[in-house]
């Protein structure tokens, strides 16, 4: 449990934030490893975090919080890309927890029933970390009803992040009567016997400590439910949402761009053309990411309660922005290994790392099945493209 200690003020957590990045930067490579070879996980930032202000902010205005993430105004959004950007750059890892946490936060905001939101806004409020686990194991979730208004569970989840670290789950769920509709449910997260980090046989984002989840023979009830079937699919935000990790990505970009600056200049090389070239080419990837991402984030929200057309417009906006995202990584992580050498690929360095876990992290949900929508709604938008967006 994160303690959210300080009632939130947005200029004095940017502050504290911006002191507290570092330590967080500084322990990443530390944590690359199992908790048994490392002796801690993120714990330690995802406190700092909540000492900060971070986790309060995250909650919903009217809860004491300022709605980081939930897309009330521009400018919380524009300070929730900046603070994922920023994550990003110090810890992928820590940036895809905050993000999870982000992500359910605004899924109960959004969806659940006024009891439900209570108690799980408390829950938050009391210190519990959030996570969204979507991601389906060999035998994908279900719902079996008991006929007494509850339900068991079955199935295991797969790509579940920040287990031991994340306190509530919000997962998707097939519904007994209809495999295609997904139902989201709030579960426990806490019980270690059902989690299995040793799935995670991924090189990279070790940290997150993802991996399997168990959920055979766990209950749940209709209070534990986070709105209505296929919910969790409406839009500007599930699409519209990978904006978050594209912040997140653009700030892991960042970092090798200033990691590689630095050893140009340690190396003595950063007065050579080729290498001027290419950390100019690679810095501009990133601020060409970070703006667009801004966009989309501020495009997106706004786009919440609009029409068909707005909402379209801005999810087009969203999967597009990914697609960019993704190649201005790729090329920053070209850029960088060509500009380093083997140096890039040192184990235990922090730059090979950082490498790693960008190109891992860059590997979200299909990818395909996301640009091919965008073409959709691209090919069916009513105005000019330059004119609707
Ligand atoms: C660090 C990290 C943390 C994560 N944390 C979470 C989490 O907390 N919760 C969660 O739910 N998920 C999480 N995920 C999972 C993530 O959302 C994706 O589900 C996962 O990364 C997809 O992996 P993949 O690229 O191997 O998938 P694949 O679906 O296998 O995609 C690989 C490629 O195949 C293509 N493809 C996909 N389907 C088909 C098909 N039917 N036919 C042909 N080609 C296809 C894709 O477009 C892509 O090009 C996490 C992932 C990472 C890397």
């Amino acid at each position: 449990m994160k303690a959210t200690e300080k009632p939130p003020d947005w200029r004095s957590i940017e502050a504290e934030l911006l002191r507290a990045l570092p330590l967080v930067a500084a322990r990443a490579d530390r944590l690359d490893q199992s908790p048994e070879q490392t002796g801690g996980d993120l714990a330690e930032d995802l406190d700092l975090l909540a000492r900060i202000g971070l986790f309060a902010a995250a909650l919903p205005s009217g809860d004491g919080g300022l709605g980081l993430g939930l897309g009330y105004s521009a400018q919380a959004t524009l300070w929730t890309a900046t603070v994922l950007r920023r994550l990003g750059r110090a810890n992928l890892s820590v940036a895809r927890l905050f993000e999870g946490h982000l992500n359910a936060l605004k899924l109960i905001d959004l969806h659940a029933a006024p009891a439900t939101r209570r108690r799980l806004v408390r829950r938050a409020a009391a210190g519990a970390v959030f996570g969204i686990w979507g991601a389906e194991g060999a035998t994908p979730a279900r719902l079996h009803p008991h006929g007494d208004g509850s339900y068991r569970l079955s199935g295991a989840k797969a790509f579940a992040s920040g287990l031991g670290l994340v306190d509530v789950a919000v997962i998707t769920v097939r519904r007994p009567n209809d495999a295609a509709e997904v139902q989201l449910v709030a579960i426990d997260a806490g019980d270690r016997d059902r989690q299995q980090p040793e799935q995670w046989t991924a090189a990279a984002m070790r940290a997150t400590r993802s991996g399997g989840f168990v959920l055979d023979d766990m209950v749940a009830t209709v209070a534990d439910f986070v709105g209505g079937p296929n919910d969790y699919l409406l839009e500007p935000h599930f699409e519209g949402g990978i904006w978050r990790y594209c912040a997140a990505h653009v700030g892991g970009a960042e970092a090798l761009v200033e990691a590689l600056r630095r050893s140009l200049i340690a190396s003595g090389r950063a007065s050579d053309v080729h290498q001027l070239d290419r950390l100019a080419r690679a810095a501009a990837r990133c601020e060409a990411g970070r703006r667009l991402v801004e966009a989309a984030a501020v495009k997106v929200e706004a786009s919440r309660g609009g029409t068909r057309g707005e909402i379209d417009a801005a999810v087009a906006h969203a999967l597009v922005t990914r697609e960019v995202v993704e190649e201005a990584c790729v090329a920053v992580l070209n850029l960088v290994e060509r500009s380093l050498g083997v140096r890039a690929h040192v184990a235990g360095s922090s730059i090979e790392r950082q490498r790693r876990d960008l190109g891992l992290y860059l590997r979200q949900a299909a990818p395909d099945a996301k640009l091919q929508q965008a073409g959709r709604l691209i090919a069916g938008a009513a105005a000019v493209i330059g004119e609707q967006w």
